[in-house]
């Protein structure tokens, strides 16, 4: 079986939430399965392989489950994205709009240094606002962003292509 497959039938579809409306893709059963989640890992870090990406950013807060593990398979550091007043040192930020409400988003002013190959990683993209915030966040700290790797593509609200299709992959296109 296509692991693509595999990982849906351990995606869980939570209607109404986090608002009426919203049918939100729940990965937890995915990541509770040791030999799915290391898996699914593997396949979202290998079209980075070779590329000198040196740092993996994850988005919270999904991002830092999948983008912490991507970033060591890739012998790249770690960079969390994080929302307003959590990060404990000097900031960058950027407001962003998402598909249920406004918020934006931090990064640590020393986290990505100029000419570093950065590789944006999260577990969905939908409208795209998210990850367009994050690789300004790191694109305004001088880092090359070489791409962005998420588990799935929600694919009719064109989020890649407001990122620049051929930079996005995914395991799962919906
Ligand atoms: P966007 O900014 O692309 O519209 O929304 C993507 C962000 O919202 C990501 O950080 C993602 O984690 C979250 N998100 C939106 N819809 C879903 C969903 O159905 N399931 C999950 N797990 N996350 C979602």
């Amino acid at each position: 079986i296509h692991l693509a497959d595999e990982v849906l039938a351990r995606l869980r579809d939570v209607p109404d939430f986090p608002r009426p409306g919203i049918v939100f893709k729940d990965i937890t059963p995915m990541l509770a399965d040791p030999i799915l989640f290391g898996r699914v890992i593997n396949a979202m870090s290998a079209p980075f392989r070779g590329q000198h990406i040196t740092k993996v950013v994850g988005v919270e807060a999904r991002g830092f489950i999948l983008g912490a593990p991507v970033a060591l398979a890739l012998n790249a550091g770690f960079v969390p994205a994080r929302k307003p007043g959590k990060l404990p040192h000097r900031t960058v930020i950027e407001r962003y709009s998402l598909e249920y409400g406004a918020d934006g988003l931090e990064m640590h002013q020393d986290a990505v240094l100029k000419g570093e190959r950065v590789l944006i990683v999260d577990d969905v993209l939908a409208t795209g606002g998210t990850a367009e915030a994050t690789a300004k966040l790191a694109t305004q700290l001088g880092g090359e962003l070489v791409g962005f790797s998420f588990l799935m593509v929600l694919g009719f609200l064109d989020g890649a292509k407001r990122l620049g299709a051929d930079r996005v992959r995914s395991l799962i296109t919906l």
